[in-house]
């Protein structure tokens, strides 16, 4: 099945265009999106996708301001321009049919970890390894074309957010929730990582805890983690906050 199907789509637009414009408000109070920083889509159907327009603040959107692209980005419908980024969301969502939601910002603290090309570290806290697992960084490409879309194809398939070398973090999911939600599990994370490393020191969960968190994931529905089924490294950047030998 390539989609699914319309009584599990459950969501009509409209309630679609609220719960967008909801999810900028959050992004926007919580400081992930500065000025008119920021995009969001959701799958309407095979070759229809909400998205949110450029040049307004996410934190002042209103219904009527969204717009419908087709897998291409040709605008279909609203009055106002569809965002210059929609090649981003819509590489994210042509890769994987399960995928509904996508939205990129610029939140603070995993950005600057996209600035300093600082990987992010793994196996830290429970709700990172069960929900989002290894989050990679992809390289830079100037925001907006399909180079820069591009950047994201390495991990799709394999993880639910990812960070932009300087530019910002993209993260999707089976719903808007969701995939809003890894934004803001992601730069909670970020956030404590400088903080205990202001502290001095950050140690890592054993990998045989590790490994009963990742078989958690099933749980919750989410697909393998790789590092379960590919045997990927289950430690990324090994040595962040280590104090000095
Ligand atoms: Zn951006």
């Amino acid at each position: 099945m390539l989609y699914p199907e319309p009584s599990t789509l459950a969501l009509n637009e409209q309630t679609l265009r609220e719960q967008i414009c909801d999810v900028g408000r959050r992004i926007y109070a919580r400081g992930f999106a500065a000025g008119n920083d920021g995009n969001i889509s959701h799958r309407l159907g095979p070759d229809r996708v909400l998205c949110t327009p450029t040049l307004v603040s996410k934190g002042a959107m209103r219904p009527d301001d969204l717009c419908i692209v087709d897998m291409e980005g040709r605008q279909l419908a609203g009055t106002l321009k569809r965002t210059s980024e929609i090649m981003l969301h819509l590489e994210v969502l042509r890769a994987d049919a399960s995928v509904q939601s996508v939205v990129h910002c610029h939140p603070p603290h995993a950005t600057a970890f996209g600035v300093a090309h600082e990987p992010i570290p793994s196996c830290i806290l429970p709700e990172v390894e069960i929900f989002l697992g290894v989050v990679p960084q992809a390289e830079y490409q100037t925001p907006g074309g399909r180079d820069f879309a591009a950047t994201v194809r390495p991990f799709l398939g394999r993880a639910n957010t990812v960070v932009l070398s300087n530019h910002g973090t993209v993260s999707w999911g089976p719903t808007l929730e969701q995939a809003y939600w890894n934004t803001e599990i992601l730069d909670a994370y970020c956030r404590i990582l400088i903080l205990a490393r202001l502290l001095g020191r950050v140690e890592r969960i054993p990998d045989e805890k590790v490994l009963e968190l990742l078989k958690l994931r099933e749980k919750f529905g989410a697909p393998a983690d790789p590092r379960l089924v590919e045997g990927a490294p289950m430690r990324v950047n090994e040595t962040f906050g280590r104090p000095p030998e």
